[in-house]
């Protein structure tokens, strides 16, 4: 990968969903892709899966369409079209939100070419724009909605969140009022999630299973009540491919927003394999203080990559000129780096030599301090 399409990345990071976690304990236990197992049982001769972790699945994610007042959060509808007849000629398989659910619990293969698309916040412009172009293709979606948006102006209304089933689209909770739950108290964070899911499931006469962090933002206490409430999965807009190393409650997605993406972005944003690490330094969520001394992460695998094709992002600091053994798979690069963005994202990029794909692992990191007059905003104003 260019450093020119890892700018990509950071500009998005930037200029989208920025967000934190909690400090975890150090690599979190994660659910693995169960499925690898299956294929590594038996499947392996689908076409294309030289290994297991070879399989990974690119979980879209879009906002608006043909609001060109918003820029970086917009998809032409004519580009839409195109990107979705891409996927269809060039083989991908595109997944429910329970199809995918299914592969990382091992009850269905994973496709050699898998795809998710969702649809976030509800704006009508995806009801009016992106639907019909789903229905022509017969793909299946996911629409995450914030409830106290539903049916104001500019949004989707009960009635249209109601046809979406007959057309193989899924509704997914995506809090109360859109706040950034990091900045709640456990409570407010359960009533914004369990509010919100338990109003959609009375609503809809349906079962909500799927979720959507607002902003992409999340601690341990956001995940443990996003759990606690009974989500199958939830999502965040780290960018990256859900595959081997997956975890349940906290998948990346690539966001195809932006009114300049052209099909050759597109196309890249399928080919980022996930790059399964053992260690990361910092981990992701709340640092003890606004200066880190180094930026260390280990690869599982450090020989499926080649050396000199390695390459270290930190959001605010750009590319890093990190270090790697290719022995012991280590890539760090010293700091001290003192950090004023109040959340910054760590990307690593590694090229496969079995494919040449730029695998890649992105996560959150927040540096501590109130974000005063944050808790309550919403990221959209509603007008009634
Ligand atoms: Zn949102």
């Amino acid at each position: 990968m260019t450093t020119g399409s890892n700018s990509a990345y950071l500009k998005a990071d930037k200029a989208y969903e920025s967000g934190s976690l909690q400090s975890l304990f150090m690599m979190r236990a994660s659910l693995h892709f169960r499925l690898v197992l299956i294929i590594a049982a038996g499947i392996c001769l689908m076409p294309g899966l030289t290994t297991a972790a070879s399989a990974y699945i690119s979980v879209l994610l879009y906002h608006r369409f043909d609001e060109n007042r918003f820029p970086t959060t917009t998809t032409s509808s004519t580009q839409f079209d195109l990107q979705m007849e891409y996927l269809k000629s060039h083989g991908y398989t595109v997944l429910s939100m329970d199809q995918l659910a299914d592969c990382l619990e091992g009850k269905r293969p994973v496709p050699e070419k898998g795809v998710v698309i969702t649809i976030d916040d509800g704006f009508i412009s995806g009801y009016d724009k992106a639907v019909p172009i789903l229905k022509k293709y017969h793909f299946p979606f996911c629409i995450f909605v914030f409830t106290h948006g539903i049916g104001v102006k500019n949004y989707m209304s009960w009635e249209q969140l109601k046809q979406l089933d007959a057309w193989g689209g899924e509704v997914g909770c995506h809090t109360y009022t859109h706040p950034r739950l990091i900045n709640l108290k456990e409570k407010e964070i359960e009533q914004e999630v369990k509010g919100s899911k338990e109003t959609l499931e009375k609503n809809l006469g349906r079962r909500i299973k799927y979720f959507a962090y607002p902003y992409g933002q999340y601690n341990d206490t956001v995940r443990a009540v996003a759990k606690r409430a009974g989500f199958r999965l939830m999502l965040t807009s780290d960018p990256g491919s859900v595959g081997e190393g997956a975890e349940f409650d906290r998948l990346p997605r690539q966001a195809v927003v932006g009114a300049e993406m052209s099909l050759n972005d597109f196309a890249k944003k399928l080919m980022n394999p996930p790059l399964p690490v053992t260690w990361r330094f910092p981990e992701s969520g709340m640092l003890a203080s606004d200066t880190i001394p180094e930026v260390s992460i280990t690869l599982k695998d450090p020989g499926l990559y080649e050396p000199g094709r390695i390459n270290l992002f930190l959001s605010e600091k750009k590319r890093l000129n990190a270090q790697f053994d290719s022995r012991t798979g280590v890539l760090s690069c010293k700091g001290p780096f003192h950090l004023t963005r109040k959340t910054n994202r760590i990307i690593v990029t590694a090229r496969r030599k079995s494919d040449g794909l730029f695998a890649m692992d992105s996560y959150l990191i927040v540096i501590p301090g109130t974000w005063s007059g944050m808790k309550y905003t919403i990221l959209y104003p509603i007008r009634y």
